[in-house]
């Protein structure tokens, strides 16, 4: 028995403003109760303009929701128009913040290298990052699914201290199963996150291993989400489309219900 705490996130992606936000923060937060909280850290990743509502929502109300952003520049200032950094985040008390999603991956054309060099801006200013990994169908359907999600694994924690490598939360999101209904079967998503611990385990040590907590991501409902976190080496999910439902993301963090 390990002892990582599971941790559910939600992703809102470009979905509701910062009232819509205030409305399910506040509806989550009624939902869940002391327990849910014991049991499992409840995270949303809400779009950049929603964060300040949500912090003062959850300052004032003394919630046990944490809030993170859903990317961060690489840089902490300067000529970098639209970018938001990690000094703005830190100082809106996020503790996570997504990094190397795959429409991100996908859409903006950030490679591994820009992900480690966000992955290192998040630790510089405090914020724990989700690094995202996963491969696309084809890549899945060629085999090559372990190799491929593991270098983006390598790529990101390049040169990243252990003692920061040993917090991270690493998601494992197979592509075609993100919002697209098709989850991954929970011994093929064990397959893999199994092989991202034994990764970090050889980049660094057993120890800092078993510390990393590992998401699976990619279609996750109330009515999936057990069979995933039954397995050994998942330590949470990261919940796109299903976590703006506060009922149902609700029935997600009572997985074990
Ligand atoms: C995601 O956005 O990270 C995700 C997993 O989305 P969905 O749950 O909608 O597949």
């Amino acid at each position: 028995q390990n002892t990582r705490k599971p941790l559910m996130a939600g992703n809102w992606k470009m979905n509701l403003n910062h009232l819509e936000a205030i409305a399910h923060v506040q509806k989550l937060a009624f939902a869940l109760n002391d327990k849910d909280h014991d049991a499992v850290e409840v995270a949303v990743l809400t779009p950049f303009t929603d964060l300040r509502s949500v912090q003062t929502l959850v300052d004032g109300d003394k919630l046990k929701i944490r809030y993170g952003a859903q990317d961060i520049s690489a840089h902490d200032s300067g000529a970098y128009t639209g970018e938001i950094s990690g000094p703005m985040l830190s100082k809106l008390k996020c503790a996570y913040v997504a990094v190397g999603h795959s429409e991100r991956r996908q859409y903006h054309g950030e490679d591994d290298a820009i992900v480690n060099a966000k992955v290192k801006a998040a630790y510089k200013h405090g914020l724990t990052p989700i690094m995202c990994v996963g491969e696309e169908l084809a890549v899945r359907e060629a085999g090559n699914h372990v190799e491929h999600t593991l270098a983006q694994v390598e790529g990101g924690l390049k040169g990243l201290p252990a003692e920061q490598a040993a917090t991270i939360v690493i998601a494992y999101e197979p592509v075609w199963a993100i919002g697209t209904g098709k989850v991954c079967g929970a011994d093929d998503a064990q397959e893999v996150c199994t092989a991202i611990r034994a990764k970090v385990a050889e980049l660094y040590t057993q120890e800092v291993a078993d510390q990393v907590r590992i998401q699976y991501g990619g279609s996750v409902k109330a009515g999936n989400v057990a069979e995933i976190m039954a397995k050994p080496d998942i330590d949470g999910a990261l919940v796109g489309g299903a976590s703006l439902d506060a009922d149902e993301f609700t029935k997600i963090v009572r997985f074990r219900d």
